[in-house]
């Protein structure tokens, strides 16, 4: 992703695993049944929704989020791209912040989204109408649900092989700046604060992606083990990392 990358060449990680782990077709996010399915159980869209103030994150690197979950802008003079869109509620707060930027939502011309949970994808439908962007999202196939099993994938055979290609591409690509889909998850408040406060090197932690791929192999593993132990998929969904994809 070309756009990620500024002039110095640093590249910006948004819970890459979620994107880089799966090879899949692309899929049209806000078209996902399971996803919109998931607007019945969002009990916590208030807390999502949550306003936060826009700002530069680094280089053409921009927060349009909200305080509790990413949408992040990366301006290029060919278009601009958009990753993920919060809830639903949440489109018109990132296309004020757009705006509040100085950028134009017209200029969005591609949408992608981390994953498929509803806190993440539910908004990008209603930011396509608005922006007329293409909207990119990778196979879905593994998404949490209660019935998928890593150790017997019918759905997506691949997946435990995917999911280490994309721990390796974590681990091997330059990686400055973590952002997560959801902040808290790698304290990126706490971490811009300290930048804002004089701390120029904050943000950047060169480890960062190597500890995300170590966490979610981890996870992965322990979700393994848990199944073949047959106590299933346990408490943690998905092999998030948490610190470093997302739920
Ligand atoms: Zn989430």
């Amino acid at each position: 992703m070309r756009g990620a990358a500024d002039s110095r060449g640093s590249t910006l990680v948004y819970a890459l695993a979620a994107i880089v782990a799966f090879a899949g077709p692309l899929a049209l996010a806000a078209q996902n049944p399971d996803s919109m399915a998931r607007a019945a159980e969002c009990r916590r869209c208030a807390e999502f929704n949550a306003p936060h103030a826009p700002g530069k994150i680094y280089g053409n690197t921009y927060w349009v989020g909200t305080a509790a979950v990413g949408s992040i802008l990366i301006t290029w003079d060919r278009g601009h791209i958009l990753i993920d869109g919060g809830v639903p509620e949440s489109a018109p707060r990132i296309l004020a912040n757009i705006r509040a930027l100085g950028f134009r939502p017209e200029d969005v011309k591609l949408i992608l989204n981390s994953h498929t949970h509803y806190d993440h994808a539910g908004g990008i439908e209603p930011l396509r109408r608005a922006t007329g962007a293409e909207v990119a999202a990778s196979d879905a196939a593994a998404r949490d649900d209660d019935a998928f099993l890593f150790t017997q994938p019918t759905r997506y055979p691949t997946v435990v092989s995917d999911f280490e290609h994309g721990f390796s591409v974590l681990e091997s690509i330059p990686c400055d700046i973590l952002i997560t889909p959801h902040p808290a998850a790698s304290e990126m408040w706490e971490r811009i604060a300290r930048r804002d406060a004089g701390d120029a090197a904050a943000l950047v932690n060169r480890d960062a992606c190597k500890q995300v791929a170590a966490n979610g192999r981890r996870d992965l593993n322990a979700r393994l083990a848990r199944e073949r132990s047959g106590s299933g998929k346990g408490q943690s969904g998905l092999p998030d990392g948490r610190r470093g994809t997302s739920n």
